[in-house]
């Protein structure tokens, strides 16, 4: 038996990173993985500006009370004169800093007549004015490589002028479900039949994490059915996910199928519930991972083991999304003599503190737990876990996307 983590590290070892790069419009890359490190061409802001609307000074010239003539009035996108000593310039939000003024006065704090501006309060040195590149300084690395793009990413580009970037590749995910039993959404079910119920999910699994589903399959349980699938699967994409028929029964033909083809498969009992069998294997290059049929054991493989993959192949910096800490919430007492990921309901208390609620159901068959669940809750090896002990959470939010 395979220990979790070393099985997660196997799984993360087995992914290449992208060699690739690919320039696309910086509007259409959300969510895109960065190739390259992005660097500021500008400073931004590119020149002192004012944050409010107010008065430019000359901090020295003013105290409460002090009434000074306004020399003119400076609109956002206008270029200043020089503020001339004992005047003050009318300015507005995003107005730039005439040459010898430091400090902007809000027009809350003043009155105006005659041309002139009276100061009600003494001001604050530099107050309310943006530093020329106090957001990005120009040179400034902006955004690492691996990083994915998200919204504010965007802007950040956006306000350098960029419209186009450098990202990888989207890795192209294969997906095969295998099992006589199972017959697809939408076809009427015979007797001893279910819906396959993995391929829907998984490929949605996969899109979350903005990969994409190249290809899906499904074989029945023959050794010729799978090899066609897997060598149509293989020949095209850079991950290749099979479901169900890697455990010990007579029809559980997916190891001896990649054999067939020339691929040498390493079949795991991972210390891990659900989700005891994980395989990998290579055809020609291409990875495979085999996944458990269980619906559950699916998708906890696939998060905790396959995500962090994929993470990988897309040229992500870290594999790992962040594992948080909880307190279980539950009556009965956890222990297993495998690593145990349950279903858990997260809620936070007005402190912040998170609190875990599990599916009462945790067999590997119970699909509905999964629409319930927000995450799964770790509970280690032989240890017992009551209610109020602290776990580690992996929250589907980051663990799925
Ligand atoms: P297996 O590993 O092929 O023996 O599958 C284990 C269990 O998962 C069996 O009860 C299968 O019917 C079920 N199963 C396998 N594949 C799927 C699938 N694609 N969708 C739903 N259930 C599945
Ligand atoms: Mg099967």
């Amino acid at each position: 038996m395979l220990d979790f983590d070393t099985a997660q590290d196997r799984l993360i070892q087995a992914a290449v990173r992208p060699t690739r790069s690919e320039r696309i419009p910086v509007a259409q890359a959300l969510g895109r993985i960065v190739a390259t490190n992005v660097h500021a061409t500008i400073a931004i802001p590119p020149a002192d500006n004012s944050a409010m609307d107010g008065y430019a000074i000359r901090f020295a010239d003013v105290e409460a009370g002090t009434r000074l003539p306004i020399q003119q009035r400076c609109y956002a996108g206008d270029v200043p004169e020089d503020l001339k000593p004992g005047h003050a310039i009318r300015l507005f939000t995003g107005s730039l800093m005439p040459a010898g003024a430091d400090t902007v006065v809000i027009q809350e704090n003043c009155s105006e007549d005659n041309e002139h501006v009276v100061f009600q309060t003494t001001p604050v040195l530099h107050a309310h004015v943006r530093i020329k590149g106090e957001d990005m300084s120009q040179d400034k690395t902006i955004i690492l490589k691996g990083k994915a793009l998200n919204s504010g990413h965007i802007a950040m580009l956006a306000s350098q002028g960029i419209t186009e970037i450098d990202v990888y590749p989207i890795p192209k995910i294969g997906i095969l479900t295998t099992g006589d039993e199972l017959a697809q959404p939408g076809q009427p079910l015979q007797v001893g039949q279910i819906y396959n119920s993995n391929a829907p999910m998984l490929s949605v699994l996969v899109q979350q994490l903005n990969a994409q589903v190249h290809m899906t399959r499904h074989a029945k349980d023959t050794l010729q059915d799978i090899q066609d699938a897997l060598t149509a699967l293989c020949a095209e994409c850079d991950l290749v996910l099979t479901v169900g028929g890697v455990s010990v029964g007579d029809k559980d033909l997916v190891k001896p199928a990649i054999e067939g083809l020339g691929g040498e498969m390493n079949l795991w009992k991972v210390l891990m519930k659900p989700g005891k069998p994980v395989a990998l294997a290579h055809i020609g290059d291409t990875p495979i991972v085999g996944l458990p049929g269980n619906p559950v054991s699916s998708y906890a493989v696939f998060t905790l083991m396959v995500s962090p993959m994929i993470r990988v192949l897309q040229g992500r910096r870290h594999a790992m999304p962040r594992v948080f800490y909880g307190k279980l919430e539950s009556n009965k007492t956890f222990r297993d003599s495998r690593e145990e990921f349950i279903r858990v309901q997260a809620r936070a208390d007005v402190d912040g503190f998170i609190y875990l609620t599990p599916h009462e159901q945790q067999g590997s068959a119970i699909i509905s737990s999964l629409a319930w669940a927000t995450g799964l809750a770790r509970i280690p090896v032989n240890t017992d876990i009551n209610n109020g002990d602290t776990v580690a959470y992996y929250d589907f939010k980051h663990w799925g996307f």
